[in-house]
């Protein structure tokens, strides 16, 4: 799945589990964890971003150009040690990912800043990173700072309109990745096996596009990557995501007057 499309799922994987804002005469979503709507809206974010997070092991995909030398040197070392779409792309990872998300979110880490006073540096970076990301991903302005830009100011104002993140934070970053691992397994090249490291090869016979000699496990209906129906399903998510993401909004007037 391409990178854009990954995120716009993380989006809306996001607003169907926790939002509960109405769209058109219709609940939206199955508001799993009772958030308030700017937890709501912040978790949105981050879960965009994090959507991205799985293909650190891609050198050519959005994670790798949104950091300078930087970001292209960790994406080539992942790339070198894991393989594409191995390591990065599992059950494992995505607990890993949201256990680093609970810890830095967790450092007792607090820093003054003019006008909005004392922030969580902590979760006030993670998001600022993954909104990086997402804006990026999604192409909603151009450049190379531009995103940071943004991503700086998501990070700031969700400090301010949704400062307790003990719990949304993590679960958008499990929520995000987990939905990446699921768009990849919709396209015809897979995911590794989901108990990874414990892969279970089938027998040659066996073997099939949807469990395949290298236990990789596919349930191809949208084809290839960026194949018509991925572009279909995606611009079906992205109506979804903004009506949703509108609807959240209009419930949380705080986020909008800062
Ligand atoms: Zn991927």
């Amino acid at each position: 799945m391409m990178g854009g499309h990954h995120a716009i799922s993380g989006t809306a994987a996001w607003m169907a589990l926790a939002g509960s804002a109405t769209v058109l005469g219709h609940v939206s979503g199955l508001d799993l964890w009772d958030l308030s709507p700017s937890q709501v809206i912040a978790g949105a974010v981050v879960a965009t971003g994090a959507a991205l997070l799985p293909d650190i092991d891609h050198p050519g995909a959005t994670i790798a150009r949104s950091g300078g030398g930087l970001t292209k040197a960790l994406t080539r070392a992942v790339s070198r040690a894991a393989g594409h779409r191995g390591a990065t792309h599992t059950l494992l990872a995505v607990v890993a990912f949201t256990a680093l998300a609970a810890f830095v979110n967790g450092l007792d880490w607090q820093v003054r800043v003019p006008v909005l006073g004392e922030i969580e540096a902590g979760a006030a970076l993670l998001v600022t990173i993954l909104c990086a990301l997402g804006t990026r991903a999604l192409k909603t302005v151009e450049g190379r700072l531009l995103p940071w830009a943004v991503g700086l100011a998501g990070g700031l104002l969700v400090a301010v309109t949704a400062p307790d993140t003990s719990f949304w934070l993590p679960a958008a970053v499990a929520v995000g990745a987990l939905t990446h691992l699921v768009g990849d397994l919709l396209t015809t090249d897979g995911v590794p096996f989901p108990t990874w490291p414990l892969v279970a090869k089938p027998p040659k016979r066996l073997a099939s596009p949807l469990w395949q000699r290298s236990g990789d496990v596919a349930v191809p209906l949208l084809g290839d990557a960026g194949s018509a129906r991925e572009w279909l399903l995606c611009a079906v998510l992205t109506g979804y995501a903004v009506l949703t993401t509108a609807a959240t909004l209009a419930m949380a007037p705080e986020v909008l007057v800062l």
